[in-house]
């Protein structure tokens, strides 16, 4: 007998030849003209980002992802994913669209006030546009009847739109009223076992934050209207964060100042040191539930006596399009965005020279160059764009090359025609201009 034992993925297929993306075709509409500061653009980032046509603005707090921003947004849902798969994550899509009979059941209905987004389906009933789901998770979990501990912990995840209805939705991406949030829930047997899931998400969330070269603390944190009984954020140090930190300069033990009592001067975990304040962007949020959610909403298992028992919640935040924005917000300077390697939306930029008589074949060699490096290296594919605007100087072509923050680009000029057949490689990572072989080339990259 004949087996087919051919194990079928997509990513091992036969893969097209990926035409080279030119800059002159990709729709990335500035909402800037050049001399214009952008009068109600509030920080760095969000005004980059409309300078570059990363995003459009639509109401307030919604924004257009154009197609350069979202690439970059998919990788890093992509960098996320792979940590939480790491940690035994299953991904998930719940609902936007959630009943209020479930919200009226964890009492938060009331207690979400204006922030929430609330209508009426044609039948009268009252919904609400999810600004977090563990009422909607729990519900999920509940209706398992015979959940078995052997199948804990579930962790289970998802990267959704939520919907908040901030009072001053502001700062681009960082605070809006739509926005992505990677949100996971987690299901144990015991508060041991619990805790236990909870340091290893606090951890994936600090290498997360560590791949991306972005510095972080780690913050205890009130846990609001959500409910617990332990919390952490992560922070990003920056000036225009919203949230005040106090950071102990003895033990370092730091937290949020929503969690002390005013006019706290001193550490209060080695009552000796210092407090000293400073401003972050929140970026992730942790909380060890406990059973407020399960007891509300019977999300029992079957334990190994065979008896019913409530789970043991967490629930995790990771704000994914905040993270995106705070990013450029604190690495990038006035005129040119740096971005985390991982999350570039392209590698490599191409610069063929000026229109003119002598440029013909180094126009040739450009396009050569970007076909064959977009689709021989794996970690290349689809990463190279070629600036084809040739009817404007190599010098202007540079300066948008700089300010969207390709970490790599190649001028080809006259001496990439020459016998050695060098090219001008610009790393804006470190600010090197190197003169490189095509082979040079390929093994920097
Ligand atoms: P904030 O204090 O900034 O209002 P939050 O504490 O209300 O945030 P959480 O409920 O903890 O937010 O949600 C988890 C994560 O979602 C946050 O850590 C943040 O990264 C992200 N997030 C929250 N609100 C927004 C928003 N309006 N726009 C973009 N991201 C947000
Ligand atoms: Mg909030
Ligand atoms: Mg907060
Ligand atoms: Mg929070």
């Amino acid at each position: 007998r004949h087996l087919n034992l051919t194990i079928h993925t997509v990513s091992a297929s036969s893969k097209p030849v990926i035409p080279t993306p030119l800059v002159s075709r990709l729709f990335q509409p500035s909402n800037l003209r050049e001399g214009q500061d952008g009068g109600d653009l509030t920080c760095r980032s969000q005004r980059l980002m409309v300078q570059t046509g990363l995003i459009h603005p639509s109401n307030p707090g919604c924004f257009y992802y154009l197609p350069v921003a979202l690439r970059s947004l998919e990788k890093l849902v992509r960098l996320i994913d792979e940590e939480m798969h790491a940690i035994g994550g299953q991904k998930v899509d719940m609902p936007a669209l959630c009943s209020a009979e479930l919200w009226k059941k964890s009492g938060r209905w009331e207690l979400m006030g204006k922030e929430m987004f609330r209508l009426l389906d044609r039948h009268n009933g009252e919904y609400c546009l999810g600004p977090t789901h563990e009422e909607a998770v729990t519900e999920l979990f509940a209706s398992q009847t015979t959940m078995s501990y052997k199948k804990l912990p579930l962790l289970l995840y998802q990267v959704t739109r939520k919907f908040r209805d901030e009072q001053k939705p502001k700062f681009g991406l960082l605070r809006g009223r739509e926005f992505y949030m990677k949100d996971m829930y987690s299901f144990d047997i015991n508060e041991e076992a619990a805790l236990h899931t909870y340091n290893s998400v606090c951890q994936a969330y600090r290498r997360i934050l560590d791949r991306l070269h972005l510095k972080w603390v780690q913050v205890q944190a009130d846990t609001g209207n959500i409910g617990g009984t332990l919390s952490h954020e992560f922070q990003l140090p920056a000036d225009i964060g919203e949230d005040k930190l106090l950071v102990c300069g003895n033990c370092g033990f730091s937290a949020n100042i929503e969690t002390m009592e005013p006019g706290q001067a001193k550490c209060s975990q080695c009552q000796t040191g210092k407090l000293t304040e400073s401003r972050g962007i929140e970026v992730g949020h942790t909380f060890y539930l406990g059973t407020k959610y399960s007891q509300a909403f019977k999300a029992l298992f079957v334990n190994a006596s065979n008896v019913p028992a409530v789970a043991e919640m967490g629930c995790f935040g990771l704000g994914v399009t905040r993270i995106l924005a705070a990013s450029i917000e604190v690495m990038s300077t006035e005129d040119a965005i740096h971005w985390p390697g991982l999350i570039a939306p392209y590698q490599v930029c191409v610069l063929p020279p000026k229109k003119g008589s002598k440029a013909h074949e180094a126009t040739q060699k450009a396009e050569e160059l970007a076909q064959s490096l977009g689709n021989s290296l794996p970690n290349l594919r689809g990463e190279v764009v070629l600036d084809d605007r040739t009817q404007m100087t190599i010098g202007k072509r540079l300066k948008d090359a700089k300010i969207l923050g390709y970490p790599f680009v190649v001028v080809v000029g006259q001496t990439a025609l020459d016998d050695l057949a060098s090219f001008e490689v610009v790393c804006q990572q470190s600010g090197e201009t190197l003169f490189l072989s095509k082979d040079g080339l390929v093994d920097l990259l």
